[in-house]
């Protein structure tokens, strides 16, 4: 391999588009902003998911290549595993491909950064002997779990998930059992035992871990992960480098889009927009009560409908995808409501222009299951949130913005797991009707929006961090050219 004189990432992301979209602005980031040529590595299954052939398409194919793995069979796999399972085994199964394109490419890649499915690929970085990194898609409290699930004690252990206390993290805010994610709430542990196999000692390997976070979004968090090497059990701390929030902006080509054109005839902040990410799907009954939730709010809204499912994320490898596309919203929302709501209300079936909807002047709140992408689309455009959060670390996200930024109000679903009608328009209504409330949140919203512009501008803590990335990738290679 011939050495370059700038540095080349690698980048290899996991199925999805809640990693796909922050691994390409990463890797614009560094090919825009700090002089990097980058190839992003997709496994192939992304390729299926609606929207992603115009996102994968590179603005810049000169520095930025990015290239498709073979599809990977997955037939022996089986179809129950939880959706995290599902995408470890097909990034292992696409490391051999990696391996040989890599070993193609005639000018050698200084760094290779991976996300939480991906680092089993570590080994080729090791062989061809360049740095390894770690991008975390999700914020800085998930990554603190994460990075610490190796040291927590069993008694630690124990009191969260057998006696449901809250897990207690060094320096970090503490998290209730009913906001924690899935590997905490099964007590036979195979899950944690997997997670800290197969991921977070994966991780505690890399030479740096770059956060998609801010600053002022988690002070508490990014202190710790600094400043406190008991996340790390004390030894071996790897630096970590908030370089958020890397959202995508609007893209050029959906200025024609039916629902930004309905935007554009409401009035200011006046609709809602509802969308559950790629993952997230409602039972039939939970889909009825939020269309007359919606109905009884008396708000306009733009809502993202998918057929009812009983998986919450029954949609995350396929959506807008299925071989149901002769089902329309008709078929499965309650008799009358497109009709009764033709003047208040778009519908749009599995997937929505969605950066583009929350930079718009007319959407006034979010319900979402407050994905990190979703959380942070709704930030860098100052839209308050209604968290509906549904599995992974999507509780620690809603109770994040409602607790700690203070920047949303949370439904809850009671102990039979439907959030009802009223429940759901009142919770619009607290934020859409100018109450007290609903002011005060749109304004810490305000803020935390001007913080996120500030950080990522050239001289912002998000900025300077990313450069320093850069730099040490620099040294790196400059230490290898004198090899
Ligand atoms: N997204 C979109 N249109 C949709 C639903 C989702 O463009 O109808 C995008 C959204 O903007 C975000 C990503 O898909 O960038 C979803 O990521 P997130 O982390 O919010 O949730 P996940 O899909 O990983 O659960």
């Amino acid at each position: 391999m011939q050495i370059s004189s700038n540095p080349h990432a690698v980048l290899f992301v996991s199925p999805g588009m809640g990693h796909l979209i922050p691994f390409l602005e990463l890797s614009r980031a560094l090919v825009d902003h700090h002089n990097f040529q980058a190839t992003l590595f997709v496994v192939a299954s992304d390729s299926s998911v609606a929207g992603s052939e115009q996102i994968l398409r590179s603005p810049n194919p000169e520095k930025l290549r990015i290239v498709s793995l073979p599809p990977v069979d997955l037939s022996d796999v089986d179809p129950s595993i939880p959706v995290g399972a599902k995408c470890r085994i097909s990034m292992n199964k696409s490391i051999p491909s990696l391996r040989s394109e890599i070993g193609s490419i005639p000018v050698r890649p200084t760094v290779l950064i991976v996300d939480l499915f991906g680092t089993e690929a570590f080994s080729i970085a090791e062989e061809f002997n360049f740095s390894k990194y770690f991008f975390m898609t999700t914020g800085a409290w998930f990554l603190a779990v994460m990075l610490h699930i190796p040291f927590l004690d069993s008694k630690a252990r124990d009191d969260h998930m057998i006696r449901h206390e809250p897990l207690r993290l060094p320096g970090c805010e503490p998290i209730r059992f009913e906001d924690t994610c899935e590997i905490f709430t099964d007590p036979s542990g195979v899950g944690i035992a997997a997670v800290e196999e197969n991921m977070s000692r994966g991780m505690l390997k890399s030479d740096g871990i770059l956060v998609n976070s801010f600053e002022d979004l988690e002070p508490v968090s990014l202190k710790a992960l600094r400043d406190d090497s008991r996340i790390f059990g004390g030894s071996n701390v790897v630096p970590v480098l908030q370089v958020g929030p890397l959202v995508r902006d609007v893209g050029p080509t959906v200025q024609e889009n039916y629902v930004l054109n309905w935007l554009d005839s409401q009035p200011p902040k006046s609709v809602v927009y509802i969308s559950f990410g790629s993952g997230g799907t409602l039972s039939a009954q939970q889909l009825k009560e939020l269309a007359f939730g919606l109905e009884l709010s008396q708000q306009r809204f733009v809502w993202v409908v998918r057929p009812p499912a009983e998986n919450v994320d029954a949609s995350y490898f396929d959506v807008g995808n299925k071989n149901d596309k002769h089902i329309t919203p008709n078929d499965y929302l309650p008799d009358g409501f497109m009709a009764r709501t033709k003047q208040t209300g778009v519908v749009v079936p599995n997937w929505a222009p969605q950066t583009e909807i929350l930079k718009h002047p007319s959407t006034g709140a979010f319900i979402s299951h407050v994905g990190w992408n979703s959380t942070l689309e709704s930030i860098v455009n100052g839209v308050p949130v209604i968290a509906w959060p549904f599995y992974a670390e999507q509780g620690m996200n809603a109770a994040a913005l409602t607790e700690h930024m203070e920047v949303a109000v949370r439904l809850r679903p009671p102990s039979d797991g439907v959030i009802t009608r009223d429940e759901i328009s009142k919770a619009v209504r607290r934020i859409m009707v100018d109450d007290e409330e609903g002011k005060n949140i749109r304004t810490r919203m305000e803020n935390l929006k001007n913080n996120s512009r500030k950080v990522s501008s050239k001289g912002g803590s998000s900025y300077s961090l990313l450069s320093k990335f850069a730099d040490d990738c620099l040294m790196n290679l400059q230490k290898s050219h004198g090899a």
